[in-house]
């Protein structure tokens, strides 16, 4: 169980980990989400 997931910012292409320094925002309809630090973009996903 030692993957090394990220999580990729779609918008500006950051990479960091889950545990990293993203922040979390509030979706109106999806609820909580990972949101990117550096350019406020809720479009962050796994990277596999
Ligand atoms: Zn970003």
């Amino acid at each position: 169980m030692s993957e090394a997931r990220q999580l990729q910012c779609l918008e500006c292409g950051r990479t960091a980990p889950p545990n990293g320094d993203w922040e979390s925002g509030t979706h109106p309809t999806l609820g909580s989400m990972t949101k990117c630090p550096g350019c406020g973009s809720t479009n962050v996903q796994t990277k596999r």
